[in-house]
């Protein structure tokens, strides 16, 4: 049975999964052309519409549809209308939010003077002081204050830009009032994905730990990492158990194949299709493929990578330091059994 036979929906990370910026990313066209599934598209950027996604998947040869598109601008709003139907909002937003604003039921103002409700702040590159400001004093009356996100930066071409939940903290800073957010890691974004799907059994794929296999595991739904992003394998083996993938995949071709798990050994090794990985008490990791030793910087299976992540994690579950662990352990590249 191939990976995933187990899922009836997927929902999909984009930057580092199905892209990488304005590059397609490694096999992924390829493998999403033969998901039959229905599949979602989840992005933190509020400030992108459906429209402007679709086009960008066109652009490396990935078919999705508008539809198809769950924004955290749209979760944000749509958490903002179920704790206040027709109530009063003043979003502090771009066209994402607005876009989404026009089907809620909700009224939207423009001042805090109007008493609103609840504040729904999107990112947008326009958004300033007097925005922040008007925000910070709609709260201060007792409005609820509801982020699409809380990402510290923004990653552009030439490198981090001030995030949206770097402008979330100066509201919360105000105020001294924390924002609900309807972005990853936060699990809201992963529900309402599963409802738009119709899913009773989703998988989800991502490439960032922090967000996306924290978020997918906070709901509950079993997280697919893949290698075609930020996350390396290594940090993969150091993950905290929060951030820990179910599947570890090199990309998303594997969706396409049998997944071989890895069990215990009686000795406390991991193994699966002869690899094996143990961990011991100082924390130096040892890998075997077909009963040889492979060396610090050679490429590995993904079955002795997955053997190494499980070994791993339970040597720190045990109470091995993580920084012990990650002292003896250098990045490494691990081979897809598709290549
Ligand atoms: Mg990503």
């Amino acid at each position: 049975m191939n990976l995933i036979e187990q899922f009836d929906g997927i929902i999909f990370d984009l930057d580092g999964v199905l892209y990488l910026g304005s590059k397609p990313a490694p096999h992924a066209a390829e493998a999403f052309g033969t998901i039959t599934l229905p599949v979602m598209f989840l992005t933190n950027n509020a400030s992108r519409s459906a429209d402007e996604v679709v086009a960008q998947l066109a652009s490396v040869g990935i078919t999705g549809h508008p539809e198809e598109v769950l924004s955290s601008a749209m979760v944000a709003v749509h958490m903002a209308e179920e704790r206040f139907p027709g109530g009063k909002v003043l979003p502090i937003a771009g066209p994402g939010v607005m876009a989404a604003l026009k089907d809620a039921n909700l009224i939207p103002v423009h001042s805090a003077d109007d008493a609103p409700d609840v504040v729904v702040h999107g990112f947008y590159p326009e958004v300033g002081w007097k925005d922040l400001s008007e925000a910070a004093l709609a709260i201060e009356r007792g409005a609820a204050y509801i982020a699409s996100n809380l990402d510290a930066t923004l990653p552009m071409e030439r490198g981090f830009m001030v995030g949206q939940g770097s402008l979330v903290r100066a509201v919360e800073n105000a105020t001294g009032v924390k924002a609900a957010s309807g972005g990853k890691p936060e699990p809201e974004i992963f529900r309402t994905a599963t409802k738009h799907l119709g899913a009773t059994a989703p998988g989800a794929v991502g490439d960032r730990l922090n967000t996306d296999v924290r978020g997918a595991n906070a709901a509950e739904i079993p997280s697919c990492h893949v290698l075609t992003g930020v996350n390396s394998a290594r940090d993969v083996v150091l993950a905290v158990p929060e951030e820990r993938p179910h599947y570890l995949l090199v990309d998303l071709r594997e969706l396409n194949a049998p997944y071989r798990a890895p069990v215990r050994d009686a000795d406390g090794a991991w193994s699966a299709a002869g690899a094996r990985a143990s961990v011991n008490d100082a924390g130096v990791p040892t890998v075997t493929v077909d009963g040889m030793p492979v060396g610090a910087d050679a490429p590995i299976p993904v079955t002795a990578y997955r053997a190494l992540a499980k070994a791993a994690w339970e040597a720190v579950d045990r109470g091995l330091p993580r920084e012990t662990l990650a002292s003896h352990l250098p990045e490494f590249t691990v081979v897809s059994p598709c290549d």
